[in-house]
């Protein structure tokens, strides 16, 4: 694709996508319209028949359809909508948490409803909470779709209904523009015609498709993609061997000459899997070469301490580093962190994050490019425009999964002059299997820190329905009382930071009632920057000793002084999600602490087993792999948003089978038909990847 063209594809060009659609499109890793096309549903269901109110099953998504008897909102420790809806079979109640007065409006008595969700035991019979719902005339005739219908994985502020409209434009954007219309080599697409009508087959199944095949990624069709998107990969990996092969790495062949006095005016000594691993990195860090290392450690194993070891290496060299991290509540903390370290042996430590102020911004700008700034902490704010070091010579990535292969790469070319590439030190909590980092990553070496800081205990995990929650808030006070400091973390279905934000306020609201004598604070991804910091800020000095929080409080923030953890609706979060945030506790040597997870009866037998992993281990690295297997097939959006996989919908643990098929190909298209390989690495990475032909 020209660079024209590329522009001219871009999503934003496509009709109804606004900028701040764009941005969320954007998060999902769309830039393109062709992008939009290979954004593929995780799972479907099939809404094409109505099942009368009185043989809908527990347990079971169905669609209903019936007449609005009443909609009322209650107070029951929180604000509910209830909708009783009839069919002259049967009666179900809707029953929503979160909602706006307009929808409680619009669900007026005499109306009819179509909904689709899961059927649940509620205190009136049959419920469905929060389903997905169509409000109609009765004399409407509203059609039922004949086709399976796509659920897309999604990201706050772009909802399904809009998300997949956008799909389908992107489609006909595509036919008409003659794009993806490419035969390919795989036979398999023939059936279809070619890949775009492939994908066409995969956005709208019709009803009689094999649902079991489709969910386990087992169809035809889909297993051509995914042996295509397998091969794209193997193919980029090697084309970024390549070009890395020919440049070199940012000389650091001096010891610090400062390491010495830092790591003794620390209170503790490096664990020996610091040591090692540390070893590891500092002999890359010597070598022509540029390192590209994943840093994998449980959380509270001490991988900030390692990444601040290779950034001070990196400046007694004459170099700079970035540390990038995913949220600003992080670069916030490892900024405090690395000035404490380093501020009083020189070293110039500074933060750019999305709500560093105009002004600053451009000093920050000024001292980076004369090379005054030794170190740069902050989120992708440093990947803008105009954002030039003078010699990075180490980029440090913390919690890599939230960043894309796009943004690796981009930190790749900033320090890209006289054919050098920096140092690249990616940490992770996320246990990655060999098999996957090396699909995904090619040429990424590994280390391993696999020992906890002396004195951790692990946190102690139980589990109680929600008809503990008196009890639960009472037991909370007594902990607090005692100089304690505890999280109540709320969790919610969907991706939304509003609703979000809403339910924790919500919480808020009622934790505070319930428990005048201690001082409760609240953040959510919501509040303005100062106002989240200031809570934090609170929080660690003990002025605030309950804390309400959403899961923004996952990555990162560090309170040793909290030795509680509430998790709210644990059965919403997946194991890694789980053990992400359990990590905030659990940090103070010779402290017990204690994870509580609150759930909602009754719960699914994954949700069950997920409880139950909780409750039995704390080692990550078991979770991790329990969390591959529950997941089982099908979930991809999972596997991406656990940080394992930058995939569209091929996953290496599902598919292992067509790995080796996968990897012969990519030789021999990599060997004799390079043309065809960019092509198909254009098609999945697209302009993630920028690699040079020259
Ligand atoms: P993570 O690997 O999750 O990023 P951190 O780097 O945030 O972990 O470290 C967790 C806590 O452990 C921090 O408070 C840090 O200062 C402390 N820590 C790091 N290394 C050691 C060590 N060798 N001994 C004791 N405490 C340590
Ligand atoms: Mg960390």
């Amino acid at each position: 694709m020209t660079e024209e063209s590329k522009d001219l594809h871009s999503i934003q060009n496509l009709k109804g996508v606004g900028p701040k659609g764009a941005s969320s499109l954007n998060n999902l890793g769309i830039f393109s319209i062709p992008d939009a096309a290979f954004h593929l549903p995780f799972r479907y269901e099939d809404r094409s028949f109505i099942t009368p109110i009185s043989e809908a099953n527990y347990q079971t998504n169905v669609l209903v359809e019936g007449e609005i008897m009443k909609s009322t909102v209650v107070f029951r420790g929180r604000r509910m909508l209830f909708s009783e809806i009839y069919d002259g079979t049967g009666r179900i109640t809707m029953r929503m948490f979160n909602f706006a007065m307009a929808q409680h409006k619009a669900l007026e008595t005499g109306k009819m409803i179509r909904c689709f969700g899961v059927i649940t035991p509620g205190p009136n019979g049959k419920q469905m909470i929060h389903p997905q719902y169509q409000v109609f005339e009765k004399d409407d005739v509203i059609e039922i779709d004949k086709n399976l219908t796509p659920i897309y994985p999604t990201t706050s502020g772009l909802q399904q209904n809009k998300l997949k409209k956008i799909i389908e434009s992107s489609l006909d954007f595509c036919d008409q523009n003659n794009l993806l219309k490419e035969e390919s080599k795989d036979k398999n697409y023939s059936e279809y015609g070619n890949l775009l009508e492939t994908l066409k087959f995969l956005h709208k199944p019709p009803v009689e498709t094999n649902l079991n095949e489709l969910i386990e990624g087992k169809h035809p069709a889909q297993k051509s993609l995914i042996k295509e998107e397998l091969i794209a990969h193997m193919l980029c990996a090697g084309i970024l061997k390549n070009e890395l092969e020919g440049r070199k790495g940012p000389s650091m062949k001096d010891e610090s000459k400062h390491e010495d006095n830092f790591l003794n005016s620390l209170p503790f000594d490096l664990t020996n899997a610091q040591q090692k691993v540390w070893k590891e990195i500092s002999s890359d860090l010597m070598a022509e070469v540029p390192m590209r290392r994943l840093l994998q450690g449980d959380v509270g194993s001490g991988k900030t301490l390692v990444g601040a070891l290779a950034a001070l290496h990196a400046e007694s060299n004459g170099w700079q580093t970035a540390l990038l991290c995913p949220t600003e509540i992080l670069a916030e903390q490892h900024y405090n962190s690395f000035k404490d370290w380093f501020e009083e042996i020189g070293l110039n430590v500074k933060i750019l994050t999305g709500s560093t102020k105009a002004k600053e911004r451009k000093v920050l700008i000024t001292e980076l490019a004369s090379g005054e700034i030794d170190i740069l902490i902050g989120t992708h704010a440093i990947f803008q425009l105009g954002v030039e070091f003078k010699n990075l010579g180490l980029t440090v990535i913390d919690e890599q999964h939230r960043f894309g292969v796009h943004q690796r790469f981009s930190m790749l070319e900033k320090g890209g002059a006289d054919n050098q590439s920096p140092h690249q030190l990616i940490m992770t909590a996320t246990p990655i299997p060999r098999t996957l980092a090396m699909t995904v990553y090619g040429s990424l070496e590994t280390s391993i820190i696999d020992e906890l800081p002396p004195g951790r205990n692990p946190v102690k995990t139980s589990s109680r329905p929600d008809s503990f929650r008196d009890k639960v808030i009472k037991r909370v006070e007594e902990v607090c009382l005692t100089d304690k400091r505890a999280y109540w973390v709320c969790t919610l279905i969907e991706d939304s930071d509003e609703l979000e934000a809403q339910s924790a306020e919500e919480l808020f609201k009622e934790i505070s009632s319930s428990l005048p004598k201690l001082k409760v604070g609240l953040v959510h991804g919501r509040l303005k920057k100062e106002q989240k910091d200031s809570v934090i800020d609170q929080f660690r000095k003990g002025l605030i000793q309950l804390l309400v929080c959403t899961t923004v409080i996952e990555v990162g923030v560090d309170v040793p002084e909290a030795t509680l953890m509430i998790i709210e609706n644990p059965e919403r979060l997946g194991l890694s999600q789980l053990h992400q945030l359990r990590g905030r506790v659990g940090r103070k040597a010779n402290t017990e602490s204690h994870c509580l997870l609150l759930y909602k009866e009754p719960l699914s037998v994954l949700a069950e087993e997920r409880i139950k992993t909780m409750e039995a281990t704390n080692d990550g690295f078991q979770i991790a792999e329990k969390d591959l297997e529950l997941r089982g097939a099908g979930d991809i959006y999972g596997l991406r948003q656990s940080g394992l996989m930058d995939l569209k919908i091929a996953n290496p643990i599902r598919d292992s089978d067509l790995l080796v098929d996968a990897q012969k190909e990519a030789l021999e298209i990599g060997k004799n038909e390079i043309e065809f390989a960019k092509t198909i690495v254009d098609r999945w990475i697209g302009n993630r990847v920028d690699y040079s032909d020259s």
